[in-house]
């Protein structure tokens, strides 16, 4: 429905800005997209028209990238707002701080538009007019760069010099793993070369937009392949060494059938489906990152002592480093720091289930476990009782209004501190067991644990 409206907005800035004597295609990824029978996100147009005259010609117009020649065109179709990025037709100057281009160069050449692109897929432009009059996907297109070819060769390649590209612009170099993964191409052999040649060079590029890279990959639905592929573009070695580090580090077989660190993760990464949430993504991918720097042979059998602990301190390091806002930090390090509690969830009192059961967005905690298990032995008995017991806990059962407050303490004459706390939590553990079910039987135990133990 969307795409839909989407597409019939930026028909209708086509249409009006040719009835204009100017040049105007959809271009980029919707092109790619339309032929390989995928949706659409979005439909971009590249036009020969000046941003100024985009700007004067549509009513609602935001100049974002004006620099750049971006405009956005706002429009409402079949009461759906859509807003369509509308580009003048340019060439880049030269890159300087390989990110960005100092200059850019409005061009009146379509042509000249698609050599600044990245990928041959990603440079092919598309005439909507000739779509609608002829039907033929195939004929409206225009293909400047061999765009068609690496389609049909399930391709990503470098439009011309592959290392001059990626030189320009390092995160080129993420963004073809990101679409070569996701539609499970290749990358094609010289541009892959290229990428290996330059991978420690993707340090220069800001965290925030690895950390947006990464963060597609792992929720693209295709990131078992995009971490694959990042490490044999040698990129994952600087973006997350802490990850690389997982190859080759051996597991107990008896617990782990599938292999090392890094086939586990992998296993893992291949269960994340298109659209989960980034915090369990990455919750995935980090879970056992603390396993490198523990690993211990025997006695016995290889042992991890401490890992979680240690997984945290680094999944902390991560996300700082990788700018995550503490909100998302929070998540995703309570998904390291919880995901061994799942062995004990049939042990634990009704209490502890019930805290365990107060973590933040719980059924992500659930999800990695059920992970966890897939990508070794498989079993799901803990996943299934925990899963089952959350389900049947109403939240006014996991976080009830307290029998026993502080103040009810303080009224009977206890002094906080240490002991006064712990004494609060016991009356809660005993109303989260069912052992009380009154403000006065709580007190009646508070009384009885205090005279056991006085508060001095
Ligand atoms: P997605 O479906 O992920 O949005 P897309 O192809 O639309 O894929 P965008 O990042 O939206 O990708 O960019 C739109 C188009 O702009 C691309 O198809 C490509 O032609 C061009 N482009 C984007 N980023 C770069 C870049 N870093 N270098 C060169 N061209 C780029
Ligand atoms: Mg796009």
């Amino acid at each position: 429905m969307k795409e839909r409206a989407a597409q019939i907005a930026a028909e209708t800035i086509v249409d009006r800005l040719r009835a204009e004597g100017y040049d105007a295609y959809f271009a980029g990824g919707c092109v790619r997209d339309l032929l390989l029978g995928r949706k659409p996100d979005d439909f971009d147009i590249a036009t020969s028209a000046l941003p100024e005259t985009v700007l004067a010609m549509f009513p609602r117009t935001f100049a974002v990238g004006a620099h750049f020649g971006v405009i956005l065109v706002a429009d409402k179709i079949d009461g759906e707002e859509i807003v369509t990025e509308v580009a003048t037709f340019r060439s880049d100057g030269a890159y300087a701080d390989g990110r960005r281009p100092q200059s850019v160069r409005f061009s009146e050449s379509a042509e000249e538009d698609v050599v600044r692109r990245d990928f041959t897929i990603n440079g092919m432009l598309l005439d909507p007019q000739l779509l609608r009059e002829s039907g033929d996907l195939g004929k409206a297109v225009l293909d400047y760069v061999g765009g068609r070819a690496d389609l049909r060769d399930r391709l990503v390649r470098a439009i011309g010099d592959a290392d001059r590209r990626f030189d320009e612009d390092k995160l080129r170099m993420l963004r073809a793993v990101r679409f070569a993964a996701r539609i499970d191409f290749e990358i094609e052999l010289g541009t892959a070369a290229a990428i290996q040649k330059s991978a420690a060079h993707i340090a220069n590029v800001s965290h925030e937009r690895v950390r947006d890279e990464l963060t597609r990959m792992l929720t693209d639905g295709r990131a078992r392949r995009a971490f694959e592929l990042l490490d044999r573009t040698g990129l994952l070695r600087t973006v997350l060494p802490e990850i690389a580090r997982m190859q080759g580090v051996e597991q107990p077989p008896e617990y782990h059938p599938e292999g090392d660190v890094w086939v586990h993760t992998l296993m893992l990464l291949e269960q994340l489906p298109a659209g989960v949430s980034p915090t369990l993504a990455w919750g995935a991918l980090l879970h056992d990152v603390g396993k490198p720097a523990t690993f211990q042979r025997g006695p016995g059998r290889i042992r991890f002592n401490g890992h979680v602990e240690v997984g945290v301190r680094i999944a902390q390091d991560i996300a700082r480093r990788l700018r995550f806002s503490n909100e998302e930090t929070a998540q995703i390090v309570a998904l390291v720091e919880n995901h061994m509690r799942f062995g004990d969830v049939e042990k634990m009192k009704a209490s502890t289930l019930k805290r365990f059961f107060r973590l933040q967005a719980f059924p992500e905690h659930l999800a990695l476990h059920r992970m966890d298990c897939m990508a070794s032995h498989g079993g799901l008995e803990l996943y299934e009782y925990a899963k089952q017991r959350f389900e049947a806990t109403p939240l006014e059962e996991v976080r009830p209004k307290l029998l026993v407050t502080g103040r009810d303490l303080i009224e009977v004459g206890l002094q906080p501190g240490p002991r006064f706390k712990e004494l609060l939590a016991q009356a809660e553990d005993a109303q989260l067991e069912g052992r009380i079910s009154s403000k006065e039987e709580g007190l009646a135990l508070i009384r009885s644990l205090s005279d056991a133990a006085p508060i001095p």
